[in-house]
């Protein structure tokens, strides 16, 4: 199994967005932004983890003493930065102060705890806070080649989860026995976590984020299958395809057409220069002019990359264009309650022309004969 991807030059290129966006210090503590900028896949504890990435001077670790040897085993141990323990009897938020002396505005962690902010502050208090997010996005939203390599091999992974769906829909189980058997199967294939089991069958299919219930499967139903997991190389993944058990009803075959042209639409919209409000705006047309604008209730798509859900949102108002390296989801979905939906989802990647599918099993309704 492949290790952790990391880039030694993540940590420079940080300090000086850090610089760029007027922060004198980001302060990371565990969360995506960790693990993209060190590979150290912390778990978020009340005791203090804290990277510190000083826009003029050398970054620096502050963990809890008894998380020294895992911050040192993980890819972190091997950056060369210096990794200060604090004691159980000492204060971090203090330590880390004090090796601030001038600051005078620092960027904190987006998914930094609210618990963790406020004592930032009272320890920094001459510092003004604003989301470290305002520097680290532009870095984190075009992927290198070898992150690309890598949300490639989790798509891969998926692919085979969806590959194996007649094994685990199979009518008279329920949604949570197909969703432990699928999830089981995420990480058989290629992940170490399930990040999302969505199995909605019938009208739980209607509701976008579903997860699974008791419902028994039945024959007929429509089934949205959507999963993604986070493989070893810490890159995530992210698929929907549209099973149904025998032959659907003629209407939901009618719009479940329709949903497979506007995401080839969205898909063939995607490329470098283009905004990421018209792959949107591609799909809604199709659906739009079908007569079911009102039943497309999200957003086209998220990012994707060490979260899975990220920059760059495929939204109307999203004027961003669209670069190589951008790693985004395309799902557009139909949604008629009470009755079935359906969604379609491709993570795709801006490439020098156009963009590649990182996802590619048949996106045609799959009729299971149960
Ligand atoms: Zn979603
Ligand atoms: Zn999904
Ligand atoms: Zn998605």
């Amino acid at each position: 199994m492949t290790g952790r991807v990391t880039d030694p030059d993540r940590l420079s290129q940080a300090a000086k967005a850090a610089g760029a966006a007027d922060l004198d210090a980001l302060l990371v503590t565990p969360g995506p932004d960790l693990r993209w900028l060190t590979g150290y896949d912390a778990l978020p504890l009340e005791r203090l983890t804290a990277l510190v990435v000083d826009a003029s001077g050398a970054p620096f670790l502050v963990a809890p003493r008894l998380e020294v040897p895992a911050v040192m085993a993980s890819p972190a141990g091997g950056l060369g930065i210096e990794v200060l323990g604090w004691e159980e009897t000492e204060d971090p938020y203090s330590l880390i102060a004090s090796r601030l002396p001038a600051v005078r505005r620092v960027g904190v962690a987006d998914r930094m705890w609210a618990e963790q902010l406020m004592r930032f502050r009272a320890a920094m208090p001459g510092a003004e806070q604003s989301l470290a997010g305002a520097a680290l996005r532009d870095l984190r939203v075009r992927k290198s080649p070898a992150e690309v390599d890598a949300l490639r091999r989790a798509g891969q992974a998926i692919d085979r989860v969806h590959r194996r769906m007649a094994q685990f829909l199979q009518p008279g189980r329920t949604e949570r026995e197909a969703g432990a058997e699928i999830a089981r199967a995420i990480l058989d294939e290629g992940h170490v976590r399930v990040d999302f089991v969505i199995v909605g069958s019938g009208p739980n299919g209607a509701s976008p984020h579903h997860e699974v219930s008791d419902r028994v499967l039945e024959p007929g139903d429509p089934v949205v299958v959507d999963i993604g997991g986070t493989t070893a190389e810490g890159y995530c993944s992210d698929c929907t395809r549209m099973y149904c058990l025998g032959e659907p009803e003629t209407d939901f075959r009618t719009y479940f057409l329709v949903l497979l042209e506007a995401q080839q639409a969205a898909c063939a919209q995607a490329g470098p220069g283009v905004s990421a409000e018209s792959v949107d705006a591609a799909a809604r047309a199709v659906i739009a002019e079908a007569g079911y604008g009102g039943a497309f209730i999200h957003r086209t798509g998220h990012g994707i990359g060490v979260e899975s859900h990220e920059d760059p949102y495929i939204v109307a108002g999203n004027e961003t264009l669209l670069e190589p390296g951008m790693a985004f989801s395309i799902e557009p979905g139909i949604y008629q309650p009470g009755r079935h939906g359906a969604r379609i989802e491709d993570i795709v990647v801006v490439t020098g022309d156009g963009i590649e599918r990182l996802n590619v099993t048949d996106r045609d309704l799959v009729v299971l004969e149960g």
